[in-house]
């Protein structure tokens, strides 16, 4: 299928062969240290819980709006920015994306190691780092950051799972339930990033963020910002280079089109 712009991207056979043994073996021990820390924060946690549900509640819900976008911002940079040339965060982190948009069925024959070891070591020093704040009665603000850091990190940790159930044909019931109840990434939403030029609905937890950060503009912004500060071009790895600089410039001229439109349109007069 012809894609827009040129779009070349890598070859699937060398993007697939990167999952080395050495990498498997960084996953797996990824995922003992998660699990670890995250049963640390929540013994923590929990006195508070009991104590304070309401609040609780609240914080977590927070939490789960803190990991869409989290998840998001991590899904940008690494579609955006970089190269699997990198050592460690190349192959180990980048390689995943740019092989998911080649092949996006390529992630429902991964296991649970390979869908979450990545995830594992991101949220891993976020969870220490909110585990070293005291709790306990009065303690407010720390018990607020604890109960949302836990709620974004567990389900930051899980992101990819609920990314890859997105793709099946067949999840499980209860999946399912959960994706139509728009708890948990939808199929059809998440499909809207699929599209090439993959350039937006990057949150991948429960996508709640992805139409308002669209409608904004937020992450062709944040991709201005930093081609002007490094002269870097967005997507260059991703797309190629011939596509991803078309790309940037279509993105110019339609935001310089939506400027001069915006500042010539007479005040609203209804429809
Ligand atoms: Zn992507
Ligand atoms: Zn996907």
């Amino acid at each position: 299928m012809d894609k827009p712009y040129g779009i070349e991207q890598r070859d699937k056979k060398a993007l697939t062969a990167g999952y080395s043994p050495n990498i498997r073996r960084f996953e797996i021990t990824s995922i003992i240290a998660f699990t670890l820390s995250i049963l640390w924060l929540g013994s923590k946690i929990a006195p508070g819980v009991v104590a304070r549900p309401v609040l609780a509640l609240a914080m977590f819900f927070v939490g789960a709006l803190g990991a869409d976008f989290l998840t998001g911002m991590f899904h940008w940079a690494a579609d955006t920015w970089g190269t699997v040339e990198w050592p460690i965060v190349g192959v180990g982190l980048i390689r995943p994306f740019r092989e998911h948009h080649i092949d996006q069925l390529e992630i429902t024959r991964h296991d649970f190691i390979e869908t979450n070891g990545a995830s594992a070591f991101i949220t891993f020093f976020f969870i220490i780092a909110a585990a070293q704040l005291p709790q306990g009665p009065g303690l407010t603000w720390q018990f607020c950051v604890g109960a949302a850091t836990l709620s974004t990190m567990i389900l930051g940790f899980f992101t990819n799972q609920f990314h890859k159930w997105s793709h099946e044909s067949r999840p499980p019931a209860l999946v399912a339930a959960l994706q139509r109840w728009h708890v948990i990434l939808p199929v059809g939403h998440h499909q809207v990033h699929h599209v090439a030029p993959y350039t937006k609905y990057y949150c991948i937890t429960n996508g709640w963020l992805n139409e308002p950060l669209h409608q904004i503009g937020y992450f062709r912004v944040m991709e201005r910002v930093i081609s002007a500060v490094t002269g870097l071009v967005p997507r260059e790895d991703d797309l190629g280079k011939k596509a991803a600089t078309a790309l940037v410039d279509d993105a110019l001229k339609s935001a310089e089109a939506a400027a001069t439109s915006t500042s010539s349109a007479p005040s609203q007069s209804g429809r």
